[in-house]
């Protein structure tokens, strides 16, 4: 079955009567236990998959019923709140992709968000493109994310979503229509917006706190080399303008976007130029701090060698294609890396404090940016700097294994709940009530 396209998989799971299903991780067995027999060998497929495996608490799935379209909500921890993370909306051609992606991306969220000090946990929704659907028809995405909504209702709030790549704040409106356990909804619907400038601000603090710790002084002189000049990157450079930093080169692939930005910073210390998809030189830029700020996977054996950078922080998920290789190799270059899930957080920081009301230059937000708080960004990356040049070892290796640790802090006041909505779930037997 892991090898099966998605819809095969639909197709096969439909002729065997089943719309939804779920893998619970039972602590006592120390087993991945399927609701339904047919599905037990997948189950044992995912027990046994010793790198995204992580004793992930709860899987649930259903096949909306209009489109077909497998959506899932990987549950990795709730110890520390409810788990948090967004729908990604994605082509794959295998269930061995899908699930590989759902698995680890539900745990990045679990590391980011107790990296950050928040009460939540981690986790991560992947709903499979089906290839026969058009999915620009904005029908057919509202009932796509209407179906996603009523998976969140069923579980009764042990995974809040929110957006992710391929799901957009309208698709989210419409999981809200369905649920309360969403976030990033619409401003007039009381959601928070769109969180770019805070994340490229995280990002900012980042840059800060690794020139103070290496003693190279203030951002003020500093050369900045940028890939990618989207939502994050345009904000970066007004920040980094603000900080009066000597220069920034950027690149883009989007030559409409180059040509427009090359219009608006007329006249400023910025040099932008058009790059192709597969033109990775700007990693390679004469500068002081580069910034990642486009795709994921591009630290890796190709590009790490030709990079001149002191210290690399930026926005991009999953930077280090390879994450314990490539966090090595910059190490063994003298590069220090700041961990993506450490500086982008303010995302999904924003998203998930937003079911807590909306005020004004939020301190809760502040805190993330200060220098006193403990789990502020600067903080956060002085103490990792600090232990990791200490043991000498790698950054993002230590940022998780610290992640890991306050993981599983259980909530102050909830405990966690998020397993016993779980239990409760399998007790009432989840996978018997059919998705409409
Ligand atoms: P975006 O889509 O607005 O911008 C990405 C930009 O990168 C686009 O302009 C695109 O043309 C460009 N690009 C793509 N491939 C490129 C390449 N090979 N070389 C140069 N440019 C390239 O996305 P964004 O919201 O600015 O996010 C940027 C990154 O940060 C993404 O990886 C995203 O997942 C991550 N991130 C964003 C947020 C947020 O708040 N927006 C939060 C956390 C993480």
């Amino acid at each position: 079955m892991l090898q099966y396209h998605p819809q095969q998989f639909v197709e096969n799971l439909t002729n065997l009567s089943i719309q939804r299903f779920h893998f619970i991780y039972d602590k006592k067995a120390k087993k991945v236990l399927a609701s339904h027999p047919a599905l037990q060998e997948l189950a044992d497929a995912i027990m046994n998959d010793s790198r995204d495996f992580d004793q992930h608490e709860g899987l649930f799935f259903q096949i909306d019923p209009e489109h077909k379209t497998l959506q899932g909500a990987f549950v990795h921890r709730t110890v520390r709140g409810q788990a948090a993370g967004g729908t990604r909306y994605w082509h794959y051609e295998t269930v061995e992709d899908y699930l590989r992606d759902g698995l680890r991306l539900a745990k990045g969220m679990t590391q980011k968000n107790a990296l950050a000090g928040i009460w939540w946990g981690g986790g991560k929704g992947v709903i499979a493109h089906n290839p026969q659907i058009d999915k620009q028809d904005p029908k057919v995405r509202q009932s796509i994310y209407r179906h996603y909504g009523r998976l969140m209702s069923a579980m009764h709030g042990c995974y809040v979503t929110a957006e992710d790549v391929g799901s957009n704040v309208i698709d989210m409106a419409n999981v809200f229509a369905q649920t309360r356990f969403t976030t990033c909804i619409p401003l007039e619907y009381g959601g928070s917006g769109n969180p770019s400038t805070a994340t490229a601000r995280g990002v900012v603090c980042g840059m800060i706190a690794a020139c103070e710790f290496m003693q190279l002084g203030t951002l003020a002189d500093k050369v900045i080399g940028i890939q990618g000049t989207g939502n994050v990157g345009v904000a970066l450079i007004n920040f980094l303008l603000e900080q009066k930093v000597k220069h920034i080169i950027a690149s883009d692939t989007n030559a409409q976007q180059v040509q427009h930005l090359q219009q608006k910073f007329i006249g400023k210390n910025l040099t932008i130029r058009h790059s192709e998809n597969n033109d990775y030189s700007i990693l390679a830029t004469d500068c002081d701090i580069l910034a990642p700020c486009a795709i994921g996977g591009v630290l890796n054996p190709q590009t790490i060698p030709m990079i001149k950078a002191k210290i690399i922080c930026g926005a991009a998920n999953n930077q280090l294609q390879d994450p314990m290789r490539d966090d090595q190799l910059l190490h063994d270059q003298g590069i220090i890396y700041i961990p993506d899930f450490l500086v982008n957080r303010m995302g999904i920081v924003h998203c998930a404090n937003e079911q807590y009301g909306r005020v004004d230059n939020d301190p809760e937000f502040a805190k993330h940016f200060n220098r006193d708080w403990h789990h502020s960004i600067h903080q956060t990356v002085w103490r990792l700097l600090t232990q990791a040049k200490a043991a000498q070892v790698p950054t993002a290796i230590l940022a998780v294994k610290q992640a890991d640790e306050l993981a599983l802090q259980p909530h102050p006041i909830f405990g966690h709940r998020g397993q016993m909505i779980i239990d409760s779930l399998v007790a009432a037997r989840w996978h018997e009530h059919v998705a409409e």
